[in-house]
């Protein structure tokens, strides 16, 4: 569409793949449009977030409608709320069914402070949002706590996993974030690994990131399907 096309130039919003989804115009639209439950509308007041910012309003109808995406945006242009909005409402409520979402960062002072935010965003809705301490990721039995959105690193999970005390076949939203430092420190194969252990056929996958060199682009390919790429500004900038 062309006010469509508009829309994103005046946003700086480059995208690539066939079928996307129009642009958020307001918050409003996640109700209007995807039936947003009025307790995130809420959070999103109490939080002072007015207006979605470039990144919010592409990549959030994107996996919205069920697309997997590769979205690049600036430091501090609102990533996490990119992500952690399509989760919160594709699980829609809390369950003790097992894992169905995991955001992977690099770091676990990322993890811990992701986890802070999704909390905030989620507030007023019995979500388990749990945070892969080290504690946990030695001595845990997930399949005994309740946990909806698990956020990690790599390392810990896949720790998890090996003793066979995370079961992550029933994750439905995998998120890749700062993928391209997930790729890079050396951690690539116990991305793949978690990567693996969602074995989920219909899993949405997206990865988020300030820049997407094309070696990471590249390697992202491999594991998504038909995927959305979503730009604000320049690729690497
Ligand atoms: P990034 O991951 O892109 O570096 P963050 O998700 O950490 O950015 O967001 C940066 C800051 O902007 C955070 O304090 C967050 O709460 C705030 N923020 C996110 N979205 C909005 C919005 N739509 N309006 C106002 N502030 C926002
Ligand atoms: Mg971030």
């Amino acid at each position: 569409l062309e006010r469509d096309a508009l829309f994103r130039k005046r946003h700086n919003i480059h995208v690539s793949g066939s079928n996307i989804p129009s642009p958020l115009q307001n918050f409003t639209e996640l109700k209007s449009r995807y039936n947003c439950k009025s307790y995130l509308l809420r959070n999103l007041r109490d939080l002072g977030f007015k207006e979605p910012t470039p990144i919010q309003r592409q990549a959030i109808p994107v996996l919205l409608s069920g697309r997997e995406c590769f979205a690049c945006a600036p430091t501090g242009s609102g990533k996490t709320f990119a992500f952690v909005c399509p989760i919160l409402m594709k699980l829609k409520h809390a369950s003790k069914d097992g894992v169905r979402a995991v955001i992977l960062c690099p770091t676990r002072e990322l993890a811990a402070q992701t986890a802070r935010e999704c909390k905030k965003l989620a507030k007023g809705k019995k979500f388990y949002i749990k945070l892969m301490t080290k504690q946990l990721a030695k001595s845990a039995d997930f399949s005994k706590l309740p946990c909806d959105i698990l956020i990690s690193t790599p390392f810990r999970i896949q720790f998890a996993v090996r003793k066979r005390k995370l079961d992550l076949s029933k994750v439905e939203v995998l998120v890749l974030d700062e993928s391209d430092k997930l790729f890079e420190l050396g951690l690539v194969e116990q991305v793949d690994a978690v990567v693996k252990a969602c074995s989920n056929p219909s899993i949405l996958r997206s990865l988020f990131s300030a820049t997407l060199p094309d070696t990471v682009e590249e390697l992202a390919r491999t594991i998504m399907h038909d995927a959305v790429r979503v730009i604000i500004g320049r690729k690497n900038s």
